[in-house]
C-alpha cells in the first residue's frame, strides 16, 4: 500500500537493491511462478484484472478499520493513488512470469524499507494482505468451475502474496533493527557532544527563563502568558528536541516533562486571572519550587552520561549524516504527536571546487570550518547541524513553520555571504552558499523531506547559486539520485 503519499506497493519507482537478494526466496518464487499450471496463472490473472478495483478498496476498507492506520494513510491520497498502485501491484504480481521474479523480489524489498522508514506496523500489512486472500478465495471457487482448478488458482495466489509477504517483510526487519541501533547510538551521542558545556548552557538558559518569570511576575503589567512558557522557553525547545532523545526515556525524564506541564498550565490559567502584584506573589510562591526541581533533574540527568565522540565528522566537529535518520523519524514522530512542524535545510557552498583548486585544500578546509562555526552561531539549541556529504551541511530545525524556517535560512545564507574566510596573507576569501528549504508537509517517510530540501537546493544552484529556494512538490529532482536509505 502507498502510504501518505510515498511508495508502499507502488511500482512506477525503481527499487534501490540495496542489499543482496535471499537466493532461498528467490529460488522458492520462481519456482512457484513455473510451476504453476496454465489454467490457474489464467484464472487468476482474468480475477485481478476484473476485480483489482474491488480488491484494493476492500484492503485498505480493512486497514482503516485500524485506528493506527490513520497516522500513516491519508485518505485523499488513498483515493486519489494508492488505491491505483495497489491495483497495479495486484495485477504485476498475478500476470508475473519467471523473467519478472527478480525484479519483483527487489521492489518488494524496497517497499518493506519504506514501511520500516515510516514506521508502519508490520501486521496491518499482514491484516491487508490476508483481506486480500479471504476476498479472492470464493472468487476464485465461484469462477474455477472445478475444485482441481480452484485448488490450483487459491495455491497459486497464496504463494505469491506469501513471497510477496517474505520479502517485504525481510527488508522491513533488517531496516528496523538498523534504525533501533543507531537510536541507541544516537541516544549517547547527540547531546553529550559535549556533555559539560551542554549541562551549563542548559542550566544558564534554565536560570534565564526562571528570571524572565520572576521578573514578569512581580512587575506591575506581567502581559499574556505565552512568552513565559517553559515549553517555548530556549531550554524547552532543546529538552524537547534533543534532551528526551538523549537521555532516553526514563522516569527522570518524564518528571521533567511532567513539571514543564505543570509550570506552563498554572501560567496559562491563572496569570490571566491575576489582578494585582498581590496575586501574582501567591502565584510565584506556588509555582517557586518547581522550576529548581527541573533544574536538579536535568542535572542528574546530565550526570548520566558520558562524553562520545564516534560519529563526528573530524574537520567541522559536527555530527556526519549517519544520524540523520534518527533525528528526522524523531520529529516526524514529534510532528505526529504535538503537530509541531519541522524544516530541512539543505546547504551546499558555492563554486566550491575552486576554491580548493585556486587557494588549496587546505583553504578549502578552512572554509568549511569557517562555515561551520557560522552554522552553530546562527542556529538554536534545539537544532540539529549534520555534514551531509563534502561541503553540503543539512540543518533539521525544529518547532518551525515555512515563514521562521525561510528567515533562518536567509539568515544563514547573508552569515556566510558576510563573512569571508581569513587566510594566510590577509587573503580575505568569499564564500557563499545556496540553500533549499523544505517544512514537513505531515509525509510518514523522512526521505521525502530530504528529496524536497535536495531538488530546491539544486534550483538554488539553477538560480545562480547564493540564494534560498523553497521546496515547491512541482520541482524536478536533481540528476543523480541521493538519499539516507536509514
Ligand atoms: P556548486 O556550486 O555547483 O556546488 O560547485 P562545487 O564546485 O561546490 O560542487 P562540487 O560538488 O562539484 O564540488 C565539491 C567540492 O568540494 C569537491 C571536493 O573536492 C570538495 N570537497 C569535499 N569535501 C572537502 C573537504 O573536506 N575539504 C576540502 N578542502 N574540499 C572538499
Ligand atoms: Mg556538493
Ligand atoms: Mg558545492
Amino acid at each position: 500500500m502507498r502510504i501518505k503519499g510515498s511508495v508502499s506497493m507502488d511500482t512506477q519507482r525503481q527499487p534501490p537493491g540495496q542489499e543482496p537478494p535471499d537466493p532461498q526466496l528467490v529460488q522458492a518464487w520462481k519456482h512457484r511462478v513455473a510451476a504453476a499450471p496454465g489454467p490457474a496463472v489464467a484464472l487468476l490473472g482474468q480475477l485481478a484484472d476484473a476485480d483489482a478495483a474491488v480488491l484494493a478498496d476492500h484492503f485498505y476498507g480493512v486497514l482503516f478499520q485500524d485506528p493506527r492506520a490513520a497516522r500513516f494513510l491519508d485518505p485523499t491520497q488513498v483515493q486519489g493513488r494508492l488505491v491505483l498502485s495497489l491495483q497495479r501491484w495486484l495485477r504485476q504480481l498475478a500476470h508475473s512470469g519467471p523473467d519478472d521474479v527478480e525484479a519483483l523480489q527487489r521492489l518488494h524489498e524496497h517497499i518493506g524499507h519504506v514501511h520500516a522508514r515510516i514506521g508502519i506496523p508490520a501486521d496491518l500489512i499482514g491484516r491487508g494482505v490476508r483481506a486480500i486472500k479471504e476476498r479472492l478465495h470464493p472468487a476464485i471457487r465461484a469462477r474455477a468451475g472445478h475444485d482441481a482448478l480452484a485448488l490450483e488458482t487459491c495455491l497459486h495466489l497464496d504463494g505469491l502474496l506469501d513471497l510477496a509477504l517474505e520479502a517485504m517483510t525481510r527488508a522491513y526487519a533488517r531496516s528496523r533493527e538498523a534504525a533501533g541501533q543507531l537510536d541507541g547510538s544516537f541516544r549517547l551521542f547527540s547531546l553529550i557532544q559535549n556533555v559539560g558545556t551542554e549541562r551549563e548552557r542548559q542550566r544558564a538558559l534554565l536560570l534565564a527563563w526562571e528570571n524572565a518569570l520572576l521578573y514578569a511576575l512581580t512587575s506591575e503589567q506581567p502581559g499574556p502568558p505565552e512568552p513565559l512558557l517553559l515549553s517555548r522557553s530556549d531550554f524547552g525547545l532543546w529538552f524537547l528536541h534533543k534532551g528526551l532523545a538523549s537521555f532516553g526515556e526514563t522516569s527522570e525524564t518524564a518528571q521533567v516533562s511532567q513539571l514543564s506541564e505543570r509550570i506552563d498550565e498554572a501560567l496559562r490559567e491563572e496569570l490571566p486571572a491575576t489582578t494585582s502584584a498581590v496575586e501574582r506573589r501567591a502565584l510565584l510562591d506556588r509555582i517557586r519550587g518547581w522550576p529548581g526541581e527541573t533544574r536538579t533533574l536535568v542535572g542528574g540527568l546530565f550526570e548520566g552520561i558520558g562524553a562520545l565522540e564516534a560519529g563526528r565528522a573530524a574537520l567541522t566537529r559536527l555530527p556526519n549524516r549517519r544520524f540523520l535518520p534518527t533525528i528526522l523519524r524523531r520529529e516526524i514522530a514529534l510532528h505526529a504527536s504535538t503537530g509541531r512542524q519541522f524544516a530541512v535545510l539543505m546547504l551546499d557552498l558555492d563554486h566550491f571546487k575552486a576554491i580548493n583548486d585556486t587557494h588549496g585544500h587546505d583553504a578549502g578546509d578552512r572554509a568549511l570550518q569557517h562555515v561551520a562555526a557560522i552554522l552553530v552561531e546562527g542556529t538554536r539549541g534545539s537544532d540539529s547541524l549534520s555534514r551531509y556529504g563534502g561541503e553540503e551541511f543539512v540543518i533539521v530545525l525544529g518547532s518551525v513553520g515555512q515563514t521562521e524556517a525561510v528567515a533562518s535560512a536567509h539568515a544563514l545564507c547573508r552569515a556566510i555571504a558576510g563573512s569571508p574566510v581569513s587566510l594566510p596573507g590577509q587573503v580575505r576569501l568569499p564564500v557563499t552558499a545556496s540553500i533549499g528549504v523544505a517544512v514537513q508537509d505531515g509525509h510518514p517517510d523522512y526521505e521525502r523531506v530530504l528529496a524536497r530540501a535536495d531538488a530546491a537546493m539544486y534550483q538554488a544552484k539553477r538560480g545562480g547559486r547564493d540564494r534560498v529556494v523553497v521546496a515547491d512538490d512541482d520541482l524536478p529532482p536533481p540528476p543523480g539520485q541521493r538519499a539516507l536509505q536509514g
